[in-house]
């Protein structure tokens, strides 16, 4: 691949998307965003715009670096402007028809030496090299939720990413973006999710057999352990769909009954109730 990475593009804006888009930007890097419609894009916008407003409200950036970052970014929806790009990432919805369907198109767009990764939290990634007709140029990169905050990211090569491809991304990543990588296998959930999801699920069982209120098993888990926040507030923050999809492909996986979505999550997830994207999961958010 050009190296270093130049001209980068992001496939979905929504709250990873715009995130990473974000930590690209204020690295110094060109940014295409491609949504799904014109509304998306401006949604994929305003949650850009936000967000550096707070990091500058709070003085974490200084206003000429935010007019910087927003000039480096575009957003189109036509996945042809991915085109000369020389990394693409991922970060649409966690369903593995749409990201092989997008990974067959978007393979096809992109010069020889560009690489193609997904910011998948759980579906297998020669799967998604397999679609692109470039296996050996594509590879997780999973950043963590929110992006511009979180410094871990997860690096997944599979069985058919080259040596090469691995580097690449590794520098990337860690000169580049100044994170701090971890290198995981192609199994779903990773490292992180693997244990972390079947925890958010146990406390999802927790509350639909009546154990204790929401807000006490979240109460339980910041007091008694120490933890940030309870897990039934990180699934809202995370997405209820996203936690049901995650879960799902490790059970596809494992067949492990710990990682199956409970029915209380299938019924919130076909009732909208996704979490704090939504303004309505676990608990009710007034800001979304
Ligand atoms: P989200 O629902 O907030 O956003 C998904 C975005 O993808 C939406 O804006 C949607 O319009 C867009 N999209 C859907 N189809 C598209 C297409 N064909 N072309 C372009 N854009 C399209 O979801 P999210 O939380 O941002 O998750 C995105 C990815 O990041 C998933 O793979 C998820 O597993 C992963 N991830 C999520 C988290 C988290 O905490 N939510 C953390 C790490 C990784």
């Amino acid at each position: 691949m050009a190296d270093p990475v130049t001209r980068v593009g992001l496939v979905g804006g929504g709250q990873m998307g715009a995130g990473i888009l974000e930590v690209n930007a204020r690295a110094g890097l060109e940014v295409v965003c491609v949504e799904v419609s014109a509304h998306a894009a401006r949604s994929a916008e305003q949650r850009l715009t936000a967000s550096l407003e707070r990091a500058v409200s709070r003085g974490k950036l200084d206003a000429e670096d935010r007019d910087d970052a927003l000039a480096r970014v575009r957003f189109e929806i036509d996945l042809h402007a991915l085109a000369g790009c020389d990394l693409v990432i991922e970060a649409a919805s966690e369903d593995e028809a749409l990201k092989l369907d997008l990974f067959g198109r978007i393979g096809r767009l992109l010069d020889e030496d560009a690489v193609l990764v997904s910011n998948t939290s759980s579906i297998p990634i020669v799967k998604l090299g397999a679609a692109s007709g470039r296996a050996d140029r594509v590879m997780g990169v999973h950043f963590f939720n929110p992006a511009p905050v979180m410094q871990l990211v997860e690096l997944i090569p599979s069985l058919t990413t080259s040596p090469q491809t691995l580097d690449a991304m590794r520098s990337y990543v860690s000169e580049r973006l100044g994170k701090q990588p971890i290198e995981a296998t192609d199994r779903a959930g990773f490292v992180v999710n693997s244990l972390l999801v079947p925890y958010l699920l146990s406390a999802i069982r927790m509350f639909e057999a009546g154990y204790a209120s929401a807000a006490d098993i979240d109460k339980g888990m910041v007091m008694g352990c120490g933890h940030p926040m309870g897990p039934l507030t990180l699934s809202d923050l995370i997405g209820l769909d996203t936690v049901r999809a995650i879960g799902a492909s490790m059970y596809g996986e494992f067949k492990e009954p710990l990682y199956s979505p409970p029915p209380l999550l299938d019924r919130m997830v076909e009732a909208g109730l996704l979490g704090k994207k939504a303004g309505h999961g676990f608990f009710r958010y007034a800001d979304a």
